[in-house]
């Protein structure tokens, strides 16, 4: 490990060296979409912050395991008085679909949009739908202990009894109550207003269901995300992640039930992303300004290019969409993948004169992911004089890892095998076609040792740079 990989941690107020608590894996949770519609690019920006963490520990040789949950279920379309029509409802009336078909369809969607901006898989995607017995469990627990009540069967979090309430948005009970919203309904059920349901009641026309201990009911959006990182992830991990907004109410709730329940800090370092704008106005679907990742696409950008984009921005500052800035990402990516591809047939090992930008790079990613520095230590090695080209192949090569830019497309596209690739190649499809497989496995293992990535199509062996 080079460089101890940092991060503001939200809760803190300061910035921590990320170490697993279990000694050994660092535990990732990240709130995921939605799946009630398409995602944006702008909360593409925050599920690019998990995949982000991740690669910079990776990069530092951290064994990482991340998970990004998907809500199918409970999340209200006014989040802060927690009421209005769940939204995976709605959508059901809007498109004539049922709840599943409509989450599968948005998650598969969800998925290949991830993949577009080169967020590597998750470990795991779990569904809130299918934790309900683990949140049922939490919920019990709750008021096992005190922290929760039920009336008429929806249970409430009482939250003057979690004296930590507040710590991590600042919404502490008392600016709550100065602040209070005089318009606003208050559910006459709850002890007092700032209480939060972990547990709601099924009216007659609701089909999203489940039977629990307090009669036919669905659970709250907050409660989803304490059962399944603590299923997942265990009783105290390493790093939770989301946009900003998830401060209040939803990583505030998701603290006084999961610390509520077992009695102990759960989430060492809370990290929050900031956000996308469009014309100066928050990117969201009432704002009417989206984008999505296959609009970057309609319009002959490299997705990837969103990436380079949004790395011009320090994560936790809000940022700017503009089509000219996204452009000149696209170019600039486009230019450093030709770079590539004529310095490859000189890559080499890394000598004196790139170490100290290795350095340099390193210890911007590992600095609470100042993408920024990292990206202008990239450009002044592309442009530097005395570094061998060779030499700036295999650092961008390898920076790749956390950059995720494909910057070897290129080299890998112009690549020509050498004679004794070729002659092998025919060789190996001589030998299956005579159905001699030990003989075509043998020169495929030799392919590979080369090197090379070996695949069988119908026209026969094809190889390529690994
Ligand atoms: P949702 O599907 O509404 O639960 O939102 C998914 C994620 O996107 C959440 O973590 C939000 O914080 C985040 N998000 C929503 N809008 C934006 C935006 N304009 N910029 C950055 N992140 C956003
Ligand atoms: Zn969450």
């Amino acid at each position: 490990m080079l460089c101890d990989v940092r991060l503001f941690n939200s809760l803190t107020r300061e910035i921590e060296e990320v170490v697993p608590v279990d000694g050994k894996t660092v535990k990732i949770y990240s709130c995921g979409p939605t799946v009630y519609r398409y995602i944006h690019i702008g909360n593409m920006r925050s599920f690019m912050l998990g995949d982000l963490i991740r690669r910079a520990l990776r990069f530092e040789g951290h064994d990482v395991r991340w998970i990004m949950n998907i809500t199918d279920v409970g999340h209200m379309t006014d989040e802060l008085t927690d009421t209005g029509r769940d939204k995976m409802e709605l959508a059901e009336s809007d498109e004539g679909l049922s709840a599943a078909e409509i989450a599968d369809k948005y998650t598969k969607a969800f998925l290949e949009d991830s993949d577009l901006v080169g967020i590597e898989r998750a470990d795991l995607y779990p569904l809130a739908t299918e934790h309900i017995p683990e949140m049922i469990a939490i919920i019990d627990t709750l008021i096992e202990k005190g922290h929760a009540y039920e009336v008429e069967g929806t249970v409430y979090y009482d939250v003057t009894t979690f004296p930590g309430y507040g710590k991590l948005s600042g919404n502490t009970l008392d600016r709550l109550r100065a602040g209070h919203r005089q318009e606003l309904a208050v559910d006459p059920s709850k002890r007092h207003p700032e209480d939060f349901a972990l547990w709601k009641v099924a009216g007659p026309h609701r089909a999203l269901k489940w039977p629990s201990p307090w009669g036919d009911g669905y659970p709250g959006w907050h409660i989803e995300c304490s059962a399944m990182s603590m299923k997942h992830l265990g009783e105290r991990f390493d790093v939770h992640t989301g946009g900003n907004d998830n401060k209040f109410p939803h990583h505030e709730d998701e603290i006084a039930q999961s610390e509520g329940a077992v009695g102990h800090r759960v989430t060492s370092i809370w990290v929050h992303g900031g956000f996308l704008q469009m014309g100066g106005q928050k990117m969201a679907k009432s704002a009417q300004n989206i984008k999505r990742v296959t609009d970057l696409a309609e319009q002959g950008v490299d997705p990837l290019a969103y990436r380079l984009l949004c790395f011009g921005t320090r994560y936790r500052s809000e940022m700017d969409f503009s089509w000219e800035a996204l452009e000149a990402a696209d170019s600039r990516v486009k230019q450093l993948r030709k770079r590539m591809a004529d310095w490859a047939p000189a890559a080499g090992s890394i000598g004196a004169g790139a170490k100290g930008f290795d350095r340099r790079f390193r210890s911007a990613v590992a600095g609470d992911l100042d993408m920024p520095t990292a990206v202008k230590v990239a450009n002044e090695l592309v442009s530097a004089p005395d570094v061998p080209d060779g030499e700036k192949y295999a650092l961008l090569a390898t920076w790749d890892q956390v950059l995720g830019l494909d910057l070897e497309r290129d080299a890998r596209e112009r690549w020509e095998p050498t004679d004794e690739i070729t002659a092998l190649v025919a060789e190996r499809d001589t030998a299956r076609a005579a159905r001699d497989f030990a003989k075509g496995d043998e020169i495929r293992d030799r392919l590979q040792a080369m090197g090379l990535e070996v695949m069988d199509t119908p026209e026969g062996t094809r190889v390529r740079p690994r």
